[in-house]
């Protein structure tokens, strides 16, 4: 028997449910917290899936079973008792639609014995949304599961998080990443087969979280991908040392000019350059954004501890800086000067 077998990761958690589920000791409402794409809604499908299991009481069957009747409705959106919420194209969740699914909460279910409430983004309720949901969180409605999910708990009134269990996803060891995505997907079997760490690099941008993996994983996306790979690792190159302003310009400057973009390359430098730092202490140190160890120890040595604390620190003052409207032009020439002046 397993507790959701098809869910990758944060085991602890999954063992933790899985036997609340068979003890009947669930909680009314839970906070699912985790990034984007780290599978908060997945799991939350499996739970409801699990509750509702007709192989619930078998001991030797995996929760959810998957097979049954009740798990293939669930787990395909299908249940007319299980509901959803979420912002949609919206910035907030409104509390006229917390107040619809209050509503909802109090009839009975249709079809099976729990009805489930799945109310994504729930981070960005407003204050009354939460307050309207507050009354449903104290006072639950018999049969009811209520299950909250959020990038962040800090988002929540200090009020709503303490009515609920909190169960936080973890992301996912790179090796369990890859073997997912070998099992499912046909487009990481190819770019495997194409080689050159392709599709390493595809998980290493991933940071654990197969949503993210999953969505990086279509031609179009592979190539910005690995594009964006390349730009960062030659600046990062031309920072660490031996390059002449004149080149170091020219990595800097093949960084997109379009704000959005440069701050999402500068994201991926500031990890690039945390990855030689840490080198410098620990040598099996996880890494953000290098797939190939020994090409990140050998640019580690290239320059001092102190040189790789001041690349850093520039990148990440162009970050808040085009994060502040800052002239693009003007970031870019700090950095390279900023490269250029330390040795
Ligand atoms: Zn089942």
């Amino acid at each position: 028997m397993a507790c959701f077998p098809d869910f990758v990761g944060s085991d602890a958690l999954r063992e933790r449910i899985g036997d609340a589920v068979r003890r009947n000791r669930l909680s009314h409402a839970y906070l699912i917290e985790g990034p984007e794409g780290s599978g908060k809604r997945t799991f939350a499908r499996m739970i409801a899936a699990a509750v509702s299991c007709e192989r619930r009481a078998d001991e030797g069957a995996n929760l959810p079973c998957g097979e049954c009747l009740n798990c293939k409705k669930i787990l395909s959106e299908k249940s007319t008792d299980v509901h959803y919420l979420d912002r949609g194209d919206r910035a907030t969740v409104s509390v006229e639609a917390v107040r619809d699914i209050r509503r909802e909460m109090s009839l009975s279910p249709t079809e099976l014995d729990t009805r489930f409430f799945i109310l994504d983004d729930a981070d960005v309720m407003t204050p009354a949304a939460q307050n309207a949901l507050l009354i449903s969180l104290e006072e639950p409605p018999a049969g009811v599961l209520i299950l909250l999910l959020a990038e962040s708990a800090d988002g929540l009134l200090p009020t709503v998080r303490s009515r609920v269990q909190t169960l936080r996803l973890e992301p996912v060891p790179t090796a369990d990443v890859k073997q997912y995505l070998l099992r499912v997907s046909p487009e990481a079997r190819k770019l495997n087969g194409e080689g050159g760490g392709k599709l390493d690099a595809v998980i290493s941008a991933s940071h654990g979280r197969i949503g993210v993996a999953l969505a990086f994983l279509t031609p179009k996306r592979e190539a910005a991908l690995l594009k964006t790979r390349e730009t960062v690792a030659a600046v990062i190159r031309a920072a660490v040392g031996g390059a002449s302003y004149q080149e170091i310009c020219r990595a800097v400057f093949a960084l997109p000019a379009k704000r959005q973009e440069l701050s999402a390359h500068l994201t991926t430098l500031i990890e690039a350059a945390r990855d030689l730092i840490v080198l410098k202490r620990s040598p099996d140190a996880p890494l953000l954004f290098y797939v190939d160890r020994d090409e990140a120890a050998k640019l580690a040595e290239k320059a001092d501890y102190l040189k790789l604390i001041a690349i850093y620190d520039a990148l990440r003052d162009a970050s808040d800086a085009v994060g502040g409207n800052g002239n693009v032009g003007t970031v870019l020439t700090s950095l390279s000067v900023s490269f250029k002046g330390r040795k």
